[in-house]
């Protein structure tokens, strides 16, 4: 019996919209690899310890960059996703508009000049705000508040003193290792003052670790804190049980 048109119709419908099969990565020819203007495009990292939802993501983003052109995102590795924009001038909002988060995460952003940038090794630091705060602020000079903002990072601006909530703290942005060098506080001495610590803030950033000083997942959820703690609750059982059976005192 012969289908109606609409029975026919609706027979391919599924094969036109391809559902059902999930969308085969296609790479570019080497032609379209030398002719693609990579200025348009840049690679995203989320700097997270779990696997991102892209769909979730690419909504956030786009509603927080405010696109009126098409955006295209392409994953390319764990939590790595290379962006082609519509223009170049798109491309470089995004890239001069940031630091932009994802959910209390941060995202590194990094240009591309060609396809052997796309990679996660490509992305090592992220820019991040960050707040210097002291009961002293007023006597760190912004030249000390640069050489401070240095020891978690490439300061990208000059620190300067801001006012917010009855706070009065340094502002920058810097350009942070994503493992390594994260910190909270840091130790400083003041000729008159005399020693006093400087705590860092990073701002909208949850998945920062004082512990193992690496960015993406928070200090209660460090599996090396978490190795660390079993270990020394062990060295104290050993040491407990050590004591217990050295009852004797050797020697003359
Ligand atoms: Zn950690």
């Amino acid at each position: 019996m012969d289908l109606s048109d609409e029975d026919f119709l609706l027979k391919y419908s599924n094969l036109a919209q391809g559902e059902g099969v999930s969308s085969h990565p296609l790479r570019l020819s080497v032609d379209q690899e030398a002719t693609k203007n990579w200025s348009a495009s840049l690679l995203l990292r989320v700097v997270i310890d779990r696997q991102v939802n892209q769909d979730d993501l690419v909504e956030q983003l786009l509603r927080a960059w405010r696109m009126t052109s098409q955006v295209v995102f392409s994953q390319k590795g764990y939590n790595l996703f290379l962006v082609d924009f519509y223009s170049v001038q798109d491309a470089n909002l995004v890239f001069n508009g940031g630091p932009w988060t994802y959910r209390t995460a941060p995202i590194a952003v990094a240009r591309v000049s060609g396809p052997q940038d796309i990679n996660a090794d490509h992305i090592t630091h992220v820019e991040l705000w960050v707040q210097m705060h002291s009961n002293f602020i007023e006597s760190i000079s912004q030249p000390d508040a640069l050489n401070l903002a240095s020891q978690i990072g490439t300061p990208v601006s000059l620190p300067s003193i801001t006012f917010s909530a009855g706070a009065k703290y340094y502002r920058t942005r810097i350009s942070v290792p994503i493992r390594g060098q994260i910190r909270d506080k840091h130790p400083v001495s003041h000729p008159t003052v005399g020693n006093f610590l400087v705590f860092f803030v990073y701002e909208r950033i949850k998945k920062a670790c004082v512990f193992c000083k690496n960015l993406g997942h928070e200090y209660s959820f460090c599996q090396d804190w978490a190795r660390f703690s079993r270990l020394m609750v062990q060295s104290k059982c050993k040491q407990i049980t050590g004591d217990q059976v050295s009852p004797f005192n050797l020697g003359p």
